[in-house]
């Protein structure tokens, strides 16, 4: 589903339009002219409902040369595998996030509090896969005619990241669970969640002046979303927290 300039949204669960399965975050498909850039691989329930998306609008599964992930957490992260196995993908991913992923370790990417908590059913797994690019804070990544910069933005999670693509001057930002449409945030009770990474992070995004906003949940946003992201950052200066998805 285009959703604007060169922009597709080829997946979504409960959390946002269930435009593939439940349990799936928001993913993107961004066309860099040559290739395609896809942005987080879902929960990888039913991956080729994905993948029926990405074809019904044209798009040569072969021409899709990257996939970006914001973290490794399962709703993100555990269809990576299957992306990379059956189309070849090279998979980039946070640095630190990268022995997690390949390990597919389920202490640090809190699949187990998530079980328990009934966020995912007993039986979901999270295949290992390798990672092909571990970034870090201020990396370019060149991919056809897009440049992505890379932006450390721990808070919801440690190894997380958003990706920059100032595109005709409109400054586009991929933000994974970092914020979201409202100046919403994702606190969770989980080993690497931090208040006051949080506080920092929606700081730096504050100063970005963001025109366009593709958050991992929930509606994207085609302006002005820097005022949703400044609701944010005007709670964590009040020292309160933003809403919570
Ligand atoms: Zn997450």
């Amino acid at each position: 589903m285009r959703i604007a300039d060169r922009i597709m949204l080829i997946g979504s669960g409960e959390t946002g339009t269930m435009l593939s399965h439940a349990l799936d975050c928001n993913m993107y498909l961004i066309d860099c002219h040559t290739e395609f850039v896809m942005i987080d691989a879902g929960s990888g329930v039913e991956p080729e409902r994905i993948v029926r998306n990405i074809e019904s609008a044209g798009v040569d599964m072969k021409k899709v040369s990257h996939l970006l992930l914001t973290h490794a957490h399962g709703d993100h992260a555990a269809g990576a595998a299957f992306f990379r196995d059956a189309f070849g993908m090279r998979v980039v991913c946070p640095q630190e996030a990268k022995a997690w992923l390949e390990n597919a370790d389920e202490d640090k990417l809190s699949i187990g509090p998530a079980k328990r908590a009934g966020i995912y059913p007993e039986h979901f797994r999270f295949p290992p896969c390798t990672v092909d690019d571990a970034v870090g804070d201020n990396d370019k990544l060149n991919i056809g005619d897009a440049v992505f910069q890379v932006i450390e933005t721990p808070g919801h999670s440690r190894g997380h990241v958003s990706y920059l693509w100032i595109d005709g001057g409109t400054v586009r930002l991929f933000s994974g669970d970092s914020v979201f449409s409202g100046g919403k945030i994702s606190l969770q009770n989980i080993w690497d969640c931090s208040i006051q990474a949080y506080a920092q992070t929606v700081a730096k995004l504050h100063a970005l002046r963001v025109d366009q906003l593709f958050p991992g949940h929930g509606p994207f946003l085609l302006r002005e979303s820097w005022k949703h992201i400044e609701k944010a950052h005007m709670a964590f200066e009040r020292l309160a927290l933003p809403a919570n998805i």
